[in-house]
């Protein structure tokens, strides 16, 4: 049986494996990737103590740090399911075809989230025909094309500044008055040459034949209906938590979100979570690595006193 167990290998499944290492007790580190959502992230400039970098290139810091101290996350595994015993936890995890089972006493679960699909005519049937969650992953592809990008947070803020480098033009579709978070991202959006921002526009509907060529909206102000040509349609507007192997008996909020103390302890005793599967407001590398370090150090607390 494992000492610690950690699910999910990014922000702050790295970080909270960092501080165990350091602290003597080895984790066992299970994920389905190494990097998540950080992956996607596109440029960063907001971690702290590292300037200007990207996704990829902080994620391969994380993991090259956690090396230093013989961490090697075992990969391309989907946790299924988390049972609780009487002496710890048991694990369910798929390795494509393969049933594995891990035990441990305690567990930090740190799976981040998956992007929210808007639930619009068309949105089911253009996904991958034009229809994407990721800019980082699928931009390049909208070379001088024209695209929309549907959301009012940072994402959306980030995805129109690098279309703004890419698309002929790029639209950006807000059903609220104006963006909202980074106001720095939000002042470069506003200043992209190639970028319009729509706001009060709730997006009703995508259109297309082989392939996306439009998408309907509603002005929430005049209540017209009204169309704009497109080739590509990013959405970005918000994460579901990755937490459908959670028991039943852990204490989730209203969006499914794993509800945490100032600590990162769960409802359950000896499992603690971290980062963005977590109920915090705030979704950010450095709040994830942040919250992973205080996982880690409450969970060998936890292991100390029991
Ligand atoms: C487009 C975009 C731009 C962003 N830009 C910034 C930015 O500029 N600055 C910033 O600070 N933040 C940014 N963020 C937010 C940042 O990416 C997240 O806050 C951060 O990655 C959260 O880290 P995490 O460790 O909690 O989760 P994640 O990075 O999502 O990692 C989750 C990990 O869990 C694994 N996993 C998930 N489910 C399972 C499962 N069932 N079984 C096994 N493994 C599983 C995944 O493979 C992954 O390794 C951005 C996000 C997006 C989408």
């Amino acid at each position: 049986m494992d000492q610690v167990l950690i699910i999910g290998s990014s922000a702050a499944g790295i970080s909270a494996a960092i501080y165990c290492a350091r602290r003597g007790i080895m984790p066992r580190v299970i994920s389905y990737d190494a990097g998540g959502e950080m992956l996607l992230s596109g440029e960063i400039g907001n971690y702290p103590g590292v300037g200007m970098t990207d996704g990829w290139k902080l994620t391969e810091g994380f993991v090259n740090h956690a090396r230093l101290y013989d961490i090697h996350p075992e990969l391309g595994l989907t946790v299924t399911g988390l049972v609780v015993g009487e002496k710890g936890f048991s694990v369910q995890a798929k390795a494509g075809d393969e049933d594995r089972i891990y035990e441990s006493r305690t567990i930090i679960i740190a799976t981040g989230g998956h992007p929210k699909e808007l639930g619009i005519p068309g949105e089911k049937e253009f996904r991958g025909k034009g229809i994407s969650y990721c800019t980082v992953c699928d931009g390049p592809v909208f070379k001088g094309k024209t695209t929309v990008t549907i959301g009012g947070g940072d994402s959306a803020n980030e995805s129109g500044i690098m279309l703004n480098d890419i698309a002929e033009h790029a639209y950006v579709l807000t059903k609220n008055p104006d963006m909202k978070g980074d106001a720095s991202l939000i002042a470069r959006l506003k200043n992209s040459s190639r970028v319009t921002l729509i706001p009060n526009a709730m997006s009703k509907r995508i259109m297309g034949d082989a392939f996306v060529s439009g998408i309907e909206y509603e002005d929430t102000i005049t209540h017209e209906t009204k169309q704009l040509k497109t080739n590509g349609v990013f959405i970005h507007i918000g994460l579901i938590p990755n937490t459908g192997f959670v028991p039943s008996t852990m204490e989730r909020n209203e969006r499914g979100e794993i509800v945490v103390d100032k600590i990162m302890c769960t409802s359950v005793p000896g499992i603690f979570a971290a980062g963005d599967v977590t109920d915090t407001p705030y979704k950010q590398i450095g709040i994830a690595a942040g919250q992973g370090i205080s996982a880690a150090l409450s969970c060998l607390d936890y292991l100390n006193k029991h």
